[in-house]
């Protein structure tokens, strides 16, 4: 059997660590805030090339807080790709803003300066770009299309940690940049956890107060805010996991140049990554054709793979309402897009044989 992650390897890389800390945690009896958050949000501000961190609870409530501490709320439009995880669109939903459906570039299959600005309204107050899979958006011009249209760039960023763009980390280019660190991303809490990144000091003061009840002091609130702090035995295992973040993704791009050098570019092409782009291989994404056959086959071998994601979001129950124009590449991609197996602890071995499987399935599917 060949899975598709493995949380369980890296869990044990840091187990003695974090038991070792959590165990001071539990004799302070300190359980929310205190050093081990502030530590972790130092750190990964200077991972990321930014001034601040501002650990929250998860990395939807990072994205829907960015945008309500910049201001976007009812009667703004935010444009995104549509071909997302749902909780980058269910934040904008969640701010009282409204989702503006935007296509994707045939190659990348990411948000462009080109597909921005054909999405874009005089309503638009902010784009969040995605770096989905961990495939850097192209930064340069979607940053000069959101500077034309004098709108807020927000970044997407929770599959993306540690990639970069032209030799800057992502977390270092947007207004803010979103993290979410879910046990199977790159870096992963034993939980739920998120931040948002940025250089910004009065989108920090308000992150600070908003997932804080909207406290200004302990007594007083000053705006509606929410409870969404990091919890802290999640910032102690974060800090054990950060220093291995960077060998852990190099590994992932070792993987991910053996997968090109062993897939069949005739039958499953991997998605192509922007000049430029250096990215943190989340996710090692194919096309095929036959896709629910070619997984069914591969499963039946001992293959695991995911698919990310099977429905763009504009076509889902809650947000058909906010689209109503046809988005080809999102909706082409969806029924072709295969996540192979990725993860640190994958051997070589691995790769050839999903390599090999996966192109026998292939061509079973297309003779079927
Ligand atoms: C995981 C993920 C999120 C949401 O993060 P949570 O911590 O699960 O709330 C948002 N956007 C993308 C692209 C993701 O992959």
């Amino acid at each position: 059997m060949i899975t598709f992650n493995d949380v369980a390897s890296a869990t044990t890389e840091v187990r003695d660590q974090v038991t070792s800390r959590w165990r001071d945690v539990v004799d302070t009896s300190r359980f929310v805030g205190g050093e081990p958050v502030e530590d972790f949000e130092r750190a990964w501000a200077d991972f990321c090339g930014a001034h601040y961190t501002v650990g929250v609870g998860n990395g939807t409530d990072a994205l829907h807080l960015t945008l309500r501490a910049l201001d976007i709320g009812p009667g703004d439009e935010v444009v995104v790709p549509a071909n997302t995880f749902v909780a980058t669109v269910e934040a904008i939903v969640l701010a009282g803003a409204v989702p503006r459906f935007a296509d994707v570039d045939p190659q990348t299959l990411l948000l462009t300066g080109d597909t921005l600005k054909a999405a874009a309204t005089p309503a638009t107050r902010a784009a969040i770009a995605v770096h989905l899979y961990g495939q850097p958006v192209d930064m340069d011009s979607v940053g000069v299309v959101a500077g034309e249209l004098g709108i807020e760039l927000i970044a997407d960023s929770a599959q993306a940690h540690g990639a970069r763009w032209k030799s800057h980390r992502i977390g270092s280019l947007a207004r803010a940049a979103c993290f979410s660190f879910y046990p199977g991303k790159n870096l992963g809490a034993f939980g739920d956890a998120g931040a948002v990144v940025t250089s910004d000091p009065i989108i920090v003061e308000r992150l600070r107060s908003m997932r804080d009840h909207g406290r200004s002091t302990h007594h007083q609130h000053e705006t509606v805010g929410t409870n969404s702090r990091m919890d802290t035995l999640q910032a102690v295992v974060l800090s054990a996991k950060l220093p291995r973040l960077d060998d852990w993704n190099t590994k992932r791009r070792t993987l991910m140049e053996h997968y090109r050098a062993h897939l069949d570019p005739a039958v499953s092409p991997p998605v192509a990554l922007a000049r430029g782009a250096e990215s943190s291989h989340h996710l090692a994404v194919v096309r095929v054709a036959h896709r629910e056959r070619v997984r069914h086959l591969l499963s039946a071998q001992g293959v695991e793979t995911g698919v990310h994601y099977p429905s763009p979001c504009h076509l889902m129950d809650p947000y058909q309402q906010y689209c109503h124009e046809e988005l080809p590449v999102c909706e082409a991609a969806a029924s072709e897009i295969l996540s192979l197996p990725m993860h640190p602890y994958l051997k070589f071995d691995d790769i050839e044989r999903v390599c090999t499987e996966l192109s026998t399935a292939a061509h079973e599917a297309m003779r079927e």
